[in-house]
């Protein structure tokens, strides 16, 4: 196993360069309530604005960019469920290339029209008898295809730190920063942006509870495994941090913080309310471990990654109506 860390911030700041004028910049909001909630200043970077409704077209565009002309008249595979698959559709469209995105026959029925609407070809596989990186792999062989990962990929992670860096660009140095943690692209990019720019900065990834593998194999220096967690953070249901991502996460992130699935609902309500945001579940992981701390937090100078919006309206209104 490589258990070296490969991609640096230069890679970062590579990839800013190539997703410029391709992927927004996004807003960083501030809320008094919030402010005075905490004793401190509090800044959210909202992913949940970016394109496609998440963080991960930074780095599915980073790392179609980088595709040589060969590869790019063949295409690109990805196997998603979730908002890597829009992503991915999105950028292909955008590059002028093909994409093929595997997906569950029990997906939702948005998501899928979402993938179709950017353009992407849906193959769907039954989720109970076949093995989704199997047929993703066996398609990539078969059209030589190339097969892009949701995280654990240098040009993903690069991709994902642009956010890091352009929250602390318009912030300064901040004391401590919350990052939503699922396989771990985006705390690892974070990760390399926020050692360059703010190396006195705490830096927390943030799983649910039910789902705290990071957490293990930060505390066991090794990828610890486990089943698909239960919980509503869709986005943070990996079973395992990848070879990429967790040499980076272990160097350079100070602890892993877990939250509940009830304090994630509390957050999107405050979202909706006071902040007039959606923001999806796994959204609300970096919010919902700083309000935990707050005490910890007086008088600091807190950064918020919120990594994405994607969630079918009447999932959000039962969650807000609660
Ligand atoms: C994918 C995703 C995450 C987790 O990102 P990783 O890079 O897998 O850690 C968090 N939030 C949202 C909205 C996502 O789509």
């Amino acid at each position: 196993m490589n258990t070296t860390a490969s991609t640096t911030y230069e890679d970062v700041v590579a990839a800013a360069a190539r997703i410029a004028g391709a992927a927004n910049r996004t807003p960083v909001l501030t809320s008094r309530t919030v402010d005075e909630e905490f004793g401190a200043r509090v800044f959210f970077k909202c992913e949940n604005l970016q394109r496609m409704g998440a963080f991960k077209f930074r780095g599915a565009y980073n790392a179609l960019s980088k595709f040589t002309p060969q590869q790019r008249s063949r295409g690109v595979v990805a196997f998603s469920s979730g908002n890597h698959a829009q992503a991915v559709a999105l950028a292909a469209r955008l590059l002028g290339m093909p994409a093929t995105i595997v997906m569950p026959h029990d997906a939702p029925a948005a998501k899928v029209a979402a993938t179709r609407g950017y353009g992407g070809n849906v193959v769907i596989y039954d989720r109970y008898t076949e093995d989704r990186e199997q047929i993703g792999r066996a398609l990539a062989d078969q059209h030589g295809l190339t097969l892009i990962p949701p995280y654990d990929h240098p040009d993903v992670i690069a991709g994902q730190g642009t956010a890091a860096k352009e929250l602390f660009e318009e912030t300064g140095p901040l004391d401590a920063f919350f990052v939503c943690l699922g396989g771990g692209g985006l705390l690892a990019g974070s990760a390399l942006s926020t050692r360059a720019l703010a190396p006195g900065c705490k830096l927390y990834g943030v799983e649910p509870e039910a789902g705290n593998d990071g957490q293990q194999s930060f505390r066991a220096g090794a990828i610890v495994h486990i089943d698909t967690p239960k919980t509503i953070a869709d986005g943070a249901q990996t079973q395992h941090l990848g070879q990429h991502t967790f040499p980076i996460i272990r160097r350079d992130v100070d602890d892993i913080l877990t939250v509940t699935d009830d304090e994630l609902v509390a957050c999107m309500r405050f979202f909706a309310e006071r902040m007039k945001i959606v923001v999806e579940p796994t959204g609300c992981l970096g919010f919902a471990a700083a309000r935990r701390m707050r005490a910890e937090l007086k008088g600091k100078r807190v950064g918020i990654l919120v990594s994405g919006g994607n969630i079918d309206l009447a999932r959000l209104g039962g969650f807000l109506a609660g």
